[in-house]
């Protein structure tokens, strides 16, 4: 999404649990400029890693961002977020956003699980449309969310799953025109973008629906970084999972 040109070296000064799987970094980003689109993020590489993941900026003023990192099984800003990472210096991509409803919309509808919190949490903050709000998570994060925030708590019906798709297909639609905005598991986002293309007819300026993470099965966590073995992978045409497989051969894992 960003090229390495547009990276800027970022120092953790602080971190906090907001909740048993959600912790709060706060970051220096010397340089850091804000879109001001409501749902931006910045691609977050953490120290001696090349991949990167996707923050949303959950707040930042002047030099200082802060991201909610949601922590699950396994992961590689999972595993650094849930050590003491205050002092490490990461990399931020530049922020970039996609929250854009039409000028017309008299409403808003937002659905998530636990990694588009951030996202709502600034939209309801930032924009003054009557919001209502979806939320699955499994923490008790009632406070999260500005006070009076309409906002319907949903349990996720197992862990690591969603059925956010079928919350949505029994949304009670609002009158008139508005925008839908969703975030969480990708394979549930294409099930509501078909929904919402088929059954509701909404235009494509009407919503924003984005895989935000993908449940694939989980592989061996590297404790170097492979890039050269990466980079090689891909000159040659593979794939990622091909280029891991090859890398776990080689290491006899
Ligand atoms: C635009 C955008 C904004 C985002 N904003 C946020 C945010 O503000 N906060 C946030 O926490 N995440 C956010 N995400 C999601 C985050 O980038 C992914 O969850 C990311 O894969 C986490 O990286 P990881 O290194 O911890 O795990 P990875 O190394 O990517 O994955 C390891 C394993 O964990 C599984 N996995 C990945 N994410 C999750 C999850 N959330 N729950 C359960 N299993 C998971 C994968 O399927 C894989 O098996 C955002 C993503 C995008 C695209």
């Amino acid at each position: 999404m960003t090229t390495r040109g547009q990276r800027h070296a970022a120092v953790v000064t602080r971190r906090e649990q907001v909740s048993a799987h959600l912790v709060r970094l706060t970051m220096s980003v010397p340089g850091f400029e804000s879109t001001g689109i409501l749902d931006e993020w910045v691609g977050l590489v953490v120290p001696g890693q090349f991949q990167v993941r996707y923050y949303t900026v959950r707040s930042w003023a002047g030099d200082e961002l802060v991201v909610d990192v949601v922590v699950h099984d396994e992961g590689l800003v999972t595993g650094w977020a849930s050590g003491d990472c205050v002092g490490d210096t990461p990399e931020i991509t530049a922020a970039q956003g996609s929250f854009s409803p039409p000028d017309d919309a008299a409403w808003l509808l937002l659905v998530g699980d636990l990694t588009a919190l951030p996202a709502m949490a600034r939209i309801v903050a930032g924009s003054e449309l009557p919001t209502r709000i979806w939320a699955e998570v499994a923490d008790d994060l009632t406070g999260y969310l500005p006070a009076g925030t309409d906002v319907t708590w949903l349990a996720p019906p197992a862990d690591g799953r969603s059925g956010l798709a079928e919350v949505v297909e029994g949304i009670d639609w609002p009158e008139g025109e508005g925008y839908f905005w969703m975030a969480g598991e990708s394979a549930q986002m294409r099930a509501i973008r078909k929904h919402l293309m088929r059954e509701r007819g909404l235009p494509t300026s009407a919503y924003d629906v984005m895989g935000y993470w993908r449940a694939v099965s989980s592989r061996q966590l590297r404790a170097v970084d492979p890039e050269p073995i990466w980079r090689a992978g891909k000159e040659r045409g593979l794939s990622d999972e091909q280029i891991w497989a090859d890398y776990d051969r080689a290491h006899g894992v």
